[in-house]
């Protein structure tokens, strides 16, 4: 029987879920409080340039087809798909003085191990995907799960497995380990998994869309309106209950409710009570955005990953919440026309940051020597900002405008044994059958594929 389903949020896990409870025939409606499609992925404009802020890197394209042939199956018709730029590196990263592209090239020392470790992983892109798509402890998944205690036997974080490898230099140990900050957690609270993400991204490749991030939530949107859904912006969502879900103008009576929102909205919602910040959270970004006068010297890739010269460090100032010396940070950069069509080249630089609340600008001063450290490693000769013709800066208190308190990226952090199928808030809870989680806080990961792999498998019954 179709039902009334009301979805709030109109994010990359609340879009995913009404294009497909659309097409099977449900009446859909999507609450937003914003007055944009996509949340955390958002498109703006900087000195006339059109910048998508947030996710900037499409990985596990797997979820993505997933997805698409989950709604062919329901009956969808799908228009012109996206068109995915490979880029030419995963990135070039820069750690201790040294400068080393991934896949790791055959003139440097760690070309032989790298190999080695790809090699071992290869197998897992598969698995991976089909677990990012599976319902925790759906039987299907379990021979999913069975290669992947193959290769990590009983060691339970990233940090564990690493260690376990006697033969990989400790360098490359450090720069695997640190892509779990990319679930903003460190890699002593991550499933060995996260180490399997760096192998399998560098044979996968990373790619954009071409046009921008922004067109994966709008081409989401298009589907959930040609399905029938419909999506109203600018309503914030200020109660939840079994049948209602109340804005501050009007109330939609629900059969059920989908919330994308990170888990502690969504309980403060329905129980009426003030949301609690976690005390263990994912981190937080500080995001700058810019135009560029010039373009920036030939050579630069367009994703640059400047390390901390002691992950550890950094990994001890996010779990305590204060401002790091030194963080992780992404250049992402494109030049004109590339990607978008834009006329001057633009440049994300995004620091990884606690989850503080904070609204720090390019004059805090951890942010300034950051930002002075990455334009000294990636070559320039003057400070990044000095290049900017105009930029915008987005923080740990803009995320918390729309997402969990503090601005934590993935929400609570959650114990080790909660990162997997017996995730914490579950999808479902047996107390109220009629409320379906889905976004960032729910499932483990919280990037896109998670996201997306999330959203179906929450509503899975329901289509
Ligand atoms: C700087 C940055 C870089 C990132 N890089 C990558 C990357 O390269 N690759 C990758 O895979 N992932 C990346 N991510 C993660 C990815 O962007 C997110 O995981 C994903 O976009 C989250 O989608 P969501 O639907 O869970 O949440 P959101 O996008 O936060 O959507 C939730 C929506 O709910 C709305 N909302 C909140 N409260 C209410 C209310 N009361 N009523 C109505 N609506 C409400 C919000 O306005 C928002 O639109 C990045 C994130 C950031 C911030």
């Amino acid at each position: 029987m179709p039902k009334n389903i009301v979805v709030i949020g109109a994010g990359l896990g609340g879009l995913t879920s009404a294009a497909l409870l659309a097409q099977k025939g449900h009446k859909v409606t999507v609450l937003e409080q914003g007055d944009w499609i996509g949340g955390k992925s958002r498109r703006i404009e900087v000195a006339g340039q059109v910048i998508d802020t947030g996710p900037s890197l499409f990985t596990f394209p797997g979820v993505w087809e997933t997805f698409l042939a989950k709604y062919q199956e329901l009956g969808g018709k799908l228009p012109k798909d996206l068109e995915f730029i490979r880029l030419a590196e995963v990135g070039r990263y820069f750690f201790r003085g040294d400068q080393i592209d991934i896949p790791v090239p055959e003139s440097h020392q760690w070309h032989k191990p790298w190999q080695k470790f790809v090699a071992q992983h290869k197998a897992l892109e598969g698995p991976i995907t089909t677990l990012l798509t599976s319902a925790p402890l759906d039987l299907k998944a379990l021979p999913a799960l069975g290669k992947l205690l193959n290769v990590y036997g009983t060691r339970l974080s990233t940090n564990n497995y690493l260690n376990s490898l006697s033969w990989m230099p400790e360098g490359l140990k450090d720069l695997i380990a640190i892509h779990t900050l990319n679930a903003g957690v460190s890699p002593d609270q991550t499933l060995p998994i996260y180490a399997s993400m760096t192998a399998i991204m560098s044979e996968q490749g990373i790619s954009v869309p071409r046009g921008g991030m922004n067109e994966v939530p709008q081409l989401l949107a298009k589907l959930a309106e040609e399905s029938g859904a419909e999506i109203l912006l600018g309503q914030r969502v200020m109660s939840i209950s079994k049948h209602a879900v109340k804005t501050q103008e009007r109330s939609y009576s629900a059969d059920v409710v989908v919330s994308s929102l990170d888990a502690s909205l969504t309980d403060a919602l329905i129980s009426g009570k003030t949301a609690k910040m976690a005390p263990n959270r994912s981190c937080s970004g500080v995001a700058i955005y810019a135009a560029l006068k010039n373009p920036l010297p030939a050579g630069t890739v367009t994703h640059s990953v400047v390390m901390p010269d002691d992950p550890a460090d950094l990994y001890r100032a996010l779990k305590s919440n204060s401002s790091p010396n030194q963080t992780m940070s992404f250049v992402n950069y494109y030049e004109p026309g590339h990607i978008y069509s834009n006329k001057k080249a633009t440049v994300a630089v995004l620091l990884t940051a606690p989850a503080d609340s904070a609204d720090y600008d390019l004059k805090t001063p951890w942010v300034r020597d950051e930002l002075d450290r990455v334009s000294n490693l990636i070559g320039l000769e003057r400070p990044i900002d000095e290049l900017f013709e105009d930029f915008k800066v987005l923080n740990a208190n803009y995320f918390e405008g729309f997402g969990a308190l503090g601005g934590a990226l993935y929400g609570a952090k959650n114990p080790l044994w909660q990162s997997g199928p017996f995730h914490n808030p579950s999808y479902r809870s047996l107390t109220k059958p009629w409320l379906y989680r889905v976004g960032a806080s729910v499932h483990p990961g919280g990037g896109i594929p998670a996201v997306m792999g999330g959203a179906m498998n929450s509503i899975s019954s329901l289509i």
